[in-house]
């Protein structure tokens, strides 16, 4: 008997054949199905936990539950034997089969959107933190851990899940935090310098990057690179000097920092290349910041209250409301006026 729907191919079950049985019982997929594989081992990551094997016994399983069909009667299955990553397109593809009355017959072949990480897993990362090509050592200028380094490490995490796709090497070997900073280990050399860049390019930081011979391989030498990211951690207020003269921090920009001549008064904007050619050195000194408010302004002179003391003094321009200043030497720098 033919099928009643098609009539083209032989009837397997209620009257239908496969394909308009699979039709008839509209499977779809919901959200999406995230893997990690381990480039090391058979490991792989699906939700939360580690498993060790093939991926495609726990993805069939994953993928079953994120399938919805029409007719409740059917009992849909994932074939594992057919499940395949497209890591560059970000889906898994796979055959589906449809149980009932105890036939089962193929279903449809189907997607779901997935990101598929490659990142070692925990095990390789114990046994031996071993492969890397690259590693970023993020510092500040003192020896002293400091929570910028958390800040980076937080505002490049995503960067790390999310490493180049379409290489097997691409991958965080380890992240070990040090007295002094952090190391994060990367099998991908042009992937430390990536994100040496992106950090360099977001903070106020000097890189060095230096070569080591680690090793012969078939494709010849085997090099280890070290990207040295040192972040300025100063505090507003910091002395900063110059050629002998001092010069109070302002603020730290991205690429720029701005500082106070207490002479003169000026602002001045030094950049990243500038800062670090070794003229500029500081020390822990750091300038008190004071709050005031200003009582009233005459001649390009404002009066000044501070709001700990009740102290009055008198400062150069025309400034309204409350100020902050840095107190250097016992002279105001004013900083931050809202009027
Ligand atoms: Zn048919
Ligand atoms: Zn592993």
């Amino acid at each position: 008997m033919n099928c009643i729907v098609c009539d083209k191919n032989p009837a397997v079950i209620r009257g239908l054949c496969g394909e308009c049985l699979s039709n008839h019982v509209q499977i779809t997929t919901v959200g999406s199905v995230d893997v990690t594989l381990c480039p090391k081992c058979d490991s792989y990551k699906i939700g939360n936990s580690w498993s060790r094997g093939k991926v495609e016994d726990g993805l069939s399983r994953k993928l079953e539950e994120h399938l919805v069909r029409k007719d409740p009667k059917v009992t849909v299955r994932v074939r594992k034997d057919n499940i395949i990553l497209r890591r560059l397109d970000s889906r898994i593809d796979f055959h589906t089969e449809i149980q009932t009355d105890n036939v089962s017959v193929p279903g449809r072949s189907m997607s779901i959107p997935s990101k598929i990480l490659l990142n070692s897993c925990p095990t390789c990362n114990k046994i031996s933190g071993s492969y890397y090509e690259s590693i970023i050592q993020l510092r500040t200028y003192t020896t002293d851990y400091s929570k910028i380094i958390d800040t980076v490490l937080a505002n490049i995490s995503n960067m790390l899940d999310n490493l180049d796709s379409s290489a097997s090497d691409s991958f965080v070997s380890k992240i070990t935090r040090v007295k002094e900073g952090v190391d994060i280990y990367l099998g991908k050399k042009t992937d430390g310098i990536k994100l040496t860049k992106y950090i360099h390019d977001h903070y106020f930081s000097e890189t060095t990057i230096t070569k080591k011979l680690a090793g012969r391989g078939d494709g010849g030498d085997l090099y280890r690179y070290t990207n040295l990211v040192r972040i300025l951690n100063l505090k507003p207020g910091s002395v900063i000097s110059h050629k002998g003269s001092a010069l109070i921090l302002q603020k730290i920009n991205a690429n720029t920092i701005t500082v106070i001549d207490p002479i003169t008064e000026r602002r001045i904007d030094i950049v990243q290349n500038e800062f670090y050619n070794g003229q500029y050195t500081f020390s822990d000194e750091v300038s008190e910041i004071r709050d005031f408010i200003a009582v009233s302004s005459d001649n390009n002179e404002t009066q000044l209250m501070d709001k700990k003391n009740f102290q009055t003094l008198t400062v150069k321009g025309t400034h309204h409301g409350e100020i902050k200043g840095f107190d250097y030497k016992g002279k105001i720098l004013i900083f931050q006026s809202v009027s």
